[in-house]
């Protein structure tokens, strides 16, 4: 029986693209990229619904986690990034990339995927497809189930794995065509919906470019970037505050050996972690954002505590006013 991998992002296009392959005899294993762009949680939201949908189609579904490999790319795209921090092309070939890779591990003989031509303005215009398919060396082993009528015949179409006529030309960004297919299909729950990459948020992504311009980027700096309210005290100096309980205890285990953590004494307020370049008059800034997050006292005892060397000191101060308060935002 021919094989093929299907790249599976869980929402509507992909789903319906393996659907299409199935039907026609091909056995389908879905590969599910995330990373710590990726709204949806890893391990409930997107994670558990993609495999209920792969469950639901019947096909197995290996996930791949992009981690250094993708930050590499997110700080120096070849093509470049779309309207935000979002490099798409050269996020597309990565995938293909470790697609192809994956296809000849499990003996599989083409790719699919639920792309739409004219969908995405970056990444699913016929030039960027073109030089996706180059870069790759998949040149004819991609298959786009959803536009395929639009493209010159496949190599599973010239080798009559895959019938063209049962294939579709979908183009542009409307929905129409998709959602009677799933509804021809009997396909009406489908998880994470396109829209869920943090690289295409406006906010994410000037703090995202604000950290990538000084320094190599860990996952860990990621992670805090999701994290919380974040400051800009002094040109090399941040601040995140946790907004809740959860994400307060999640930022104590984010520090590293250099950071330094503020809260309130004896008072229910935030939690903050601070990272950069540091001086008294930095200090006093974040003593008093964490002042203006801790309760409507005037005065607020804050402790700061260095994570290297355990060293505390405390200070006794008032509130952040707005103005300055929002000049800080990042
Ligand atoms: S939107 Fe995000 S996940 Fe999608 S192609 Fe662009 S960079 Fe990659």
């Amino acid at each position: 029986m021919i094989k093929a991998v299907a790249l599976f992002s869980g929402g509507l296009d992909s789903t319906l693209a393996i659907k299409v392959i199935m039907e026609q005899g091909i056995e389908v294993i879905a590969l599910n990229f995330t990373s710590p762009f990726c709204r949806c949680d890893k391990n409930t939201g997107c994670g558990s619904a993609i495999s209920a949908m792969s469950k639901k189609l019947g096909v197995k579904c290996q996930r791949h986690y992009l981690a250094d490999e993708y930050l590499e790319i997110i700080k120096n795209p070849k093509y470049g990034y779309g309207r935000n921090l979002n490099p798409c092309i050269d996020c597309r070939i990565l995938k293909f990339s470790l697609a192809k890779k994956f296809m000849e591990e499990v003996g599989a003989s083409f790719l699919i995927s639920g792309e739409v031509l004219g969908q995405r303005p970056m990444s699913q215009h016929r030039r960027a497809l073109n030089i996706i398919e180059a870069e790759t060396g998949l040149k004819g082993l991609i298959l786009r189930p959803l536009s395929a009528k639009l493209f010159p015949l496949t190599i599973p179409e010239n080798k009559g794995w895959v019938k063209r006529e049962s294939l579709l030309a979908i183009s542009g960004r409307g929905r129409k065509p998709q959602m009677q297919l799933a509804s021809d299909y009997g396909i009406n729950d489908y998880p994470c919906p396109a829209g869920g990459c943090l690289l295409t948020d406006p906010e994410f992504s000037r703090r995202l470019k604000d950290v990538i311009k000084e320094k190599v980027i860990t996952i860990k700096d990621i992670e805090l970037l999701k994290t919380g309210r974040y400051f800009k005290v002094g040109s090399s100096f941040r601040l995140t505050v946790g907004r809740n309980e959860k994400e307060s205890n999640r930022l104590l285990n984010m520090g590293n050996k250099n950071d330094i953590l503020f809260e309130p004494v004896s008072l229910p307020g935030p939690t903050a972690l601070g990272r950069g370049i540091f001086s008294d008059e930095i200090k006093d800034k974040c003593y008093q954002i964490i002042a203006r997050y801790t309760s409507l006292e005037e005065k607020v005892e804050v402790r700061s505590k260095f994570l290297f060397d355990d060293h505390q000191e405390v200070a006794i101060v008032g509130a952040m006013g707005e103005e300055e308060l929002s000049q800080l935002r990042f």
